[in-house]
């Protein structure tokens, strides 16, 4: 029995930080945005390369708010992936804009920038790619195409965090990069967590108002916020864990690398690929293959924890139907048809690794 994600692997390395980190907070009873969040705030902004951090209560949020803090509304288009989980489109709904759905590269999974390119109309204020399963989008065209056309560049990194391209990390690129801290995200708390990260002094003040009730001083309100704060505790959790963030992406990349070994010749079977400058960091490892629900099954009899991500492309969900009638994407429906990925953390053992494959191997 393998899990898709086993975070009590990881436990003991930041076990005696966290326990006598957690104790110090219970005496202080400081639990809302206090001196761990700043701390964690500021150590992240080093870590990403970027001037503020602001830490909020989920990676929704982060994009909601950060949507919001670039003062996007009602009649604006945000383009963005359809691959991709449902939170990046409900905040581009939330502040009442419009989600444009555009297709995706077949290697990366990610936003083509050919694409959006096309996509651009008058209405369009923010383009948001997703760089998903830890995995870059072409940040760079879209960085110069966000520029060239006027518009603002979001960052879903919520799958993300410690991925590069050419040294710089997500996050860096936009005038906001949006972190999840979800407990199976490779930077995880152990409850609901997530973070801005921008150059902007502009937008992080915006920031720090919105999610703190529309306030700057206690009790003086000039508009509308939310209340979308961090704690102490999960702060406490999140600086333990950023010391050891490259040690756990590089695990993961070498759990990557040895099952793109051991799957990468067998008919039909597409693995990751690696863009030259960019560094995987592996949130998920997905493959495509016709024969995905065979291996799908294979792998269930025998326990092994296995998932579909994503089965239904947002365009094509309940939800979006109205808006996207008659939209078709045609690398977003293949690549949702044939799509699975297979367990992932850093501390995957070499057997588990040969368990896997030799699982997935024996159904062809
Ligand atoms: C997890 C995730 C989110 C949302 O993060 P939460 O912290 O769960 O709110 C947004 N976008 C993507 C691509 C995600 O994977």
């Amino acid at each position: 029995m393998i899990p898709m994600v086993d975070l009590t692997a990881q436990y003991p390395v930041i076990r005696e930080e966290i326990e006598r980190e957690l104790l110090k907070v219970l005496d202080g009873a400081q639990f809302i945005l206090g001196p761990n969040v700043q701390s964690f705030e500021q150590e992240a902004a080093a870590y990403l390369g970027v001037k503020h951090a602001v830490a909020c209560a989920s990676g929704t949020d982060a994009l909601h708010l950060a949507l919001r803090a670039a003062g996007i509304g009602p009649g604006d288009e945000v383009i963005t992936s359809a691959f991709t989980f449902i939170a990046t489109a409900e905040a581009i709904r939330y502040v009442g804009a419009t989600p444009v759905f555009v297709d995706i590269e077949p290697d990366t999974m990610n936003l083509d920038p050919e694409l959006v390119r096309q996509a651009i109309t008058e209405r369009t204020r923010v383009i948001m790619p997703v760089h998903l399963f830890g995995q870059p989008a072409d940040i760079k065209t879209l960085q110069r195409l966000a520029c060239e056309n006027d518009l603002l560049l979001i960052e879903d990194c919520a799958q993300s965090f410690g991925a590069t391209m050419d040294d710089i990390q997500t996050g860096g690129f936009g005038i906001a990069g949006c972190h999840s801290f979800f407990p199976s995200k490779n930077l995880g708390c152990y409850g609901d967590g997530g973070m801005v990260s921008t150059n902007s002094d502009a937008i992080a003040e915006e920031l720090r108002v919105y999610r703190n009730h529309g306030s700057r001083e206690r009790y003086y309100h000039h508009v509308i916020g939310y209340n979308s704060r961090l704690d102490e505790m999960q702060a406490v959790i999140l600086r333990a864990k950023l010391k050891h963030i490259d040690t756990f992406n590089a695990g993961r990349r070498r759990a990557a690398h040895a099952y793109s070994k051991a799957l990468g010749d067998l008919p039909g079977v597409v693995v990751p690929s690696e863009r030259p400058g960019m560094q995987h960091v592996y949130h998920q490892y997905t493959l495509l293959s016709e024969r995905r629900d065979d291996i799908l099954a294979a792998l269930r009899e025998k326990q092994i924890g296995c998932a579909v991500y994503y089965p239904v492309p947002l365009h094509q969900q309940d939800v979006f139907r109205d808006d996207c009638k008659g939209l078709t994407l045609p690398v977003t429906e293949d690549i949702s048809r044939r799509c699975m990925s297979l367990p992932m953390f850093p501390e995957l053992t070499d057997e588990q690794i040969d368990e896997v494959t030799k699982i997935v191997k024996g159904v062809f």
